[in-house]
């Protein structure tokens, strides 16, 4: 039975693979058969590849355990992944890779962001999925082609619920089974750190990128000191943030609190102020960036062609659509530029949020549904627009309800 373990390189995986190859932890298989296997999002921390340089490559190396980095090949699926390194390749035509860390592929998570004008979203983990869940699951359709396999899972003790939400998703692939060493082993977070620190003498570092939404809940200090050690995860942290601000002012990476003032409040107020020369040197785009803020219960009618309007006109639901247009592209300080000039020939009102200014053109307020119609500057790329938008646009428009009270420039 060949086993896999997904390597995350955060404390559960080094722990249980260390225990293993340590002989305190039981396997009940031939290390031959067992392949560790990592996605590479391309924005861990340097920390993250320094202890896995010092202790995981050494002690797989003294094993001649399989070793596998894997990423995805660009942002678009139909390019599948890349496999940046493998020290023991199954393919005979492949000469085996030297135990190193290659930390990222041809694309970055971060690029993706920049992109797109927006931040990792606490309440999915769509990034997560994307470019760790999704590049794992094609190497493995490639790797076993449907053969069992167990597929070592590092959640630590008191992850259980996690377990039972992934159990049901893992036995749908097939030949995969899942297995769940930590859990039988007892062995929770705490212990985890414990034992790692018992082994290599250090606090093992969080394994995630810089920007992660997830890392500000109890474990905040930790993340400042990573923060601390590391300026250049503040600077893309506080970039991207203002980047996603531009577009959506109500966007901030740790939900109630943006990461510009968590930095400032942890005293990196120099790593801050190096994000805006971060911006600065990427390609920008002035953009048009229109919203409709639909009525709950609002659909289409029976014909297709047009609209039906929900029963409560103060109830927007949940239901907001955007659409991002690029108008004009240069530098970012040319894009600015531009920005304040259009103020004289379409009105509105100049507005700046956490040094990103806005140029609003039509507020969104009851009765739903209801628009919102502003000018941003932002990195290039973002252009983005579902293909019903000009038709709800049009609508919303033409519908005869009493209008947004500042309608500076509707169109
Ligand atoms: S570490 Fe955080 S930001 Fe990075 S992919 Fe995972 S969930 Fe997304």
């Amino acid at each position: 039975m060949r086993v896999t373990q997904t390597h995350g390189m955060g404390v559960d995986s080094a722990a249980w693979l260390s225990g293993v190859l340590r002989g305190e932890l039981p396997f009940g298989h031939d290390l031959a058969d067992l392949t560790v296997v990592t996605a590479m999002v391309g924005d861990e921390s340097a920390a993250t590849a320094a202890a896995m340089t010092a202790h995981m490559l050494p002690l797989m190396r003294a094993h001649g355990v399989r070793y596998v980095q894997v990423a995805r090949a660009s942002m678009r699926d139909e390019d599948g992944i890349v496999v940046l390194s493998d020290t023991h390749p199954s393919d005979p035509s492949r000469r085996p890779d030297p135990y190193r860390m290659v930390m990222r592929g041809a694309v970055a998570l971060s690029e993706e962001l920049y992109a797109a004008g927006t931040i990792p979203q606490l309440a999915s983990r769509t990034c997560s999925h994307k470019w760790k869940g999704w590049v794992l699951d094609r190497w493995a359709e490639q790797e076993y082609d449907g053969a069992p396999r167990r597929h070592v899972v590092g959640f630590a003790a008191e992850e259980t619920r996690r377990r039972d939400r992934d159990e049901g998703y893992s036995l749908a692939s097939p030949g995969k089974q899942p297995w769940y060493p930590l859990i039988e082993a007892g062995w929770d977070r705490e212990r985890c750190l414990a034992e790692l620190r018992r082994w290599y003498g250090i606090e093992w570092p969080r394994s995630c990128c810089g920007f992660c939404p997830y890392q500000a809940g109890p474990d905040i200090a930790r993340m400042i000191h990573r923060w601390s050690a590391e300026p250049a995860q503040v600077r893309a942290a506080v970039s991207l943030e203002r980047n996603a601000r531009a577009i959506n002012p109500r966007m901030m990476l740790f939900g109630d609190r943006s990461a510009e003032q968590v930095a400032r409040r942890a005293g990196l107020g120099d790593a801050v102020a190096q994000a805006a020369a971060d911006l600065d040197a990427r390609p920008a785009e002035l953009y048009e960036v229109r919203r409709i803020y639909r009525r709950r219960g609002d659909r289409r009618d029976s014909t297709g062609r047009s609209w039906v309007l929900g029963p409560d006109p103060a109830d927007k639901g949940r239901d907001v659509w955007r659409s991002l247009r690029a108008i004009a592209a240069g530098s970012r300080a040319e894009m600015l530029e531009l920005l304040a000039a259009q103020q004289a020939t379409r009105g509105g009102t100049i507005e700046t949020v956490d040094g990103a200014p806005r140029l609003v053109l039509q507020r969104a307020a009851p009765p739903y549904p209801a628009t919102e119609f502003y000018l941003a500057v932002a990195v290039a790329g973002a252009t983005k627009q579902r293909p019903a938008f000009d038709e709800l646009w049009r609508w919303v428009h033409h519908l005869d309800l009493p209008r947004q009270l500042d309608a500076l420039g509707a169109r």
